[in-house]
């Protein structure tokens, strides 16, 4: 039996065997599991696990799974709870796992560019560390309070994709818990790997659904030098988009490409209090770039602002300072923020491939227009990726209404040559969507892997793809 009607209540003896695993302060079992209810994407209910353990160690995490696996009941790890596709939200309630205690930087290997860490050291702290150590992590999903386990689970991106990739072109390792207890590593401090079937890059990306991941090598480059921000307004959406390709045409790859129309901006405006220079016009490019010295980031500056006002862009906004430059990027980063602090978005993170955005942002404005839904839109010009988010206004009927739009939005999507997810994962809510993207043979696939890894679908069940 491994579906969840099989599934087997948390007893007095679970909890005791929890308890004598991570000691009873970090078993959880009264009003602090609201806490692990829900993760950040807002048209998600909460739902209470039984309980949430929260070990020291990848034994400690190697027992529990055991108990699960031997007691059948379902785990959910968990890392930062920054996740937007409901992946750490425990629907089939059990036990949450969380990751929060296991946040040691293991070390930082300055011969081999490589950091060791645990799954649940954050962002931030990896940053600090990897700074100190006089090397560079260069990925930057936006939220620096998320896990490094999280983010290898969601194979999160962010800004910076366009020249440095996502979280898996930096994982060089692994160290995970199955879910019959058994600990494997994977990869090393190397990057060529020629051994065997590829389990680094399988369990990256998974969700949580095939194995607990406890400590991650991740690889680490020298650090860039200089940075630039440019701002870029124009007329139309059309225009901007219009210059991505010649951006990229160039010597010097931006580290990030990030469009945005008027509508974002305002809201951020209202909701930071804070102006955006040039705030007037209809659509922006925001590009980041990086290079060794001044004078070399002042000649890319200079040949990008050239390319996007032969491209029709009314103006080229160089910040100055460094803080005005952190302002800018902050302002970008709370776009999630804003948008959440307006109304219930759903969320669009579809990716196609760059030279099509135009036409899919057109398309789905379309569907969204015959639909009467606001939508607003901004994401990574340089990588395809788009966030849209299609504004409900928390009625069933709405999201009702919205569930139907986002099939329509998934297929254009699809059919431009991308996919569902970029970056987000497909967690509880974009589940339902994957046929669109995956034909019966890859799912198929993909239900046999699953089954491969947690034969009793324990492992964070109804994520991702449903088993029956
Ligand atoms: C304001 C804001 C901005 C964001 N911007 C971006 C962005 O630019 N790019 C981007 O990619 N994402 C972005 N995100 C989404 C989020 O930060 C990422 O998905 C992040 O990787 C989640 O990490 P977490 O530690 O919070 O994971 P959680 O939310 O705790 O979990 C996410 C998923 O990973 C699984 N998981 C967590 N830890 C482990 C583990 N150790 N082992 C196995 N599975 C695990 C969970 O079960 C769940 O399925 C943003 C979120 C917010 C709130």
């Amino acid at each position: 039996m491994t579906g969840p009607k099989s599934y087997q209540k948390v007893n007095d003896e679970v909890l005791a065997s929890l308890s004598e695993i991570a000691g009873a302060k970090n078993v959880l079992c009264g009003d602090e599991r609201a806490n692990y209810a829900r993760d950040e994407t807002t048209e998600l209910e909460p739902a209470l696990p039984e309980v949430v353990v929260r070990p020291e160690d990848t034994a400690s995490v190697a027992r529990i799974m055991k108990l699960a696996s031997d007691k059948h009941i379902p785990v959910t790890p968990r890392g930062g709870g920054t996740g937007i596709s409901g992946g750490a939200v425990p629907i089939y309630g059990g036990i949450v796992l969380s990751l929060e205690r296991m946040n040691r930087i293991v070390e930082i290997d300055r011969d081999n560019f490589v950091a060791t860490v645990e799954a649940g050291v954050i962002l931030t702290d990896l940053y600090q560390a990897v700074e100190e150590a006089g090397l560079y992590y260069p990925l930057y999903p936006g939220e620096t309070s998320s896990s490094i386990g999280g983010n290898v689970a969601t194979n999160a991106g962010g800004m910076r994709a366009v020249k440095y990739g996502v979280t898996r072109h930096f994982v060089l390792g692994l160290e995970a818990v199955l879910p019959n207890g058994d600990i494997i590593t994977t990869g090393g401090k190397f990057v060529k790997c020629s051994t065997g079937y590829e389990l680094t890059q399988l369990i990256t990306g998974s969700e949580g659904t095939l194995a607990v991941i406890t400590k991650v090598l991740l690889r680490l480059i020298p650090p860039p030098g200089k940075r630039e921000v440019l701002f870029i307004p124009f007329n139309s959406l059309e225009d901007a988009i219009g210059a991505v390709p010649d951006i990229l045409k160039g010597d010097n790859l931006p580290v990030g490409l990030e469009f945005m129309e008027q509508d974002i901006i305002k809201m951020v405006e209202e909701y930071t209090g804070q102006e955006v220079p040039l705030h007037e016009h209809q659509a922006f490019l925001m590009i980041i770039v990086e290079a060794a010295s001044d004078d070399e980031i002042q000649r890319i500056a200079g040949r990008l602002g050239e390319v996007c006002l032969d491209h029709g862009a009314v103006d080229v906004f160089l910040p100055g300072s460094e803080r005005a430059k952190r302002r800018l990027l902050e302002l970008r980063e709370k776009f999630y923020s804003t948008v959440c602090h307006f109304g219930t978005p759903a969320i669009v993170d579809a990716v196609v491939p760059r030279s099509r955005i135009a036409e899919f942002i057109a398309k789905v404005k379309e569907i969204a227009q015959r639909y009467q839904v606001p939508l607003v839109s901004y994401g990574h010009a340089g990588d395809g990726n788009v966030h849209l988010h299609p504004m409900s206004d928390g009625t069933k009927k709405s999201v009702a209404k919205i569930e139907k739009m986002l099939v329509e939005i998934f297929q254009v999507g699809v059919a431009c040559g991308g996919t569902i997810s970029g970056e987000h994962g497909l967690g509880l809510v974009k589940k339902e969507y994957l046929p669109i993207a995956a034909d019966k043979s890859k799912l198929a696939l993909m239900r046999r892997i699953k089954l491969a890894f947690d034969p009793n679908n324990i492992m964070n069940p109804g994520k991702v793809i449903d088993m029956d």
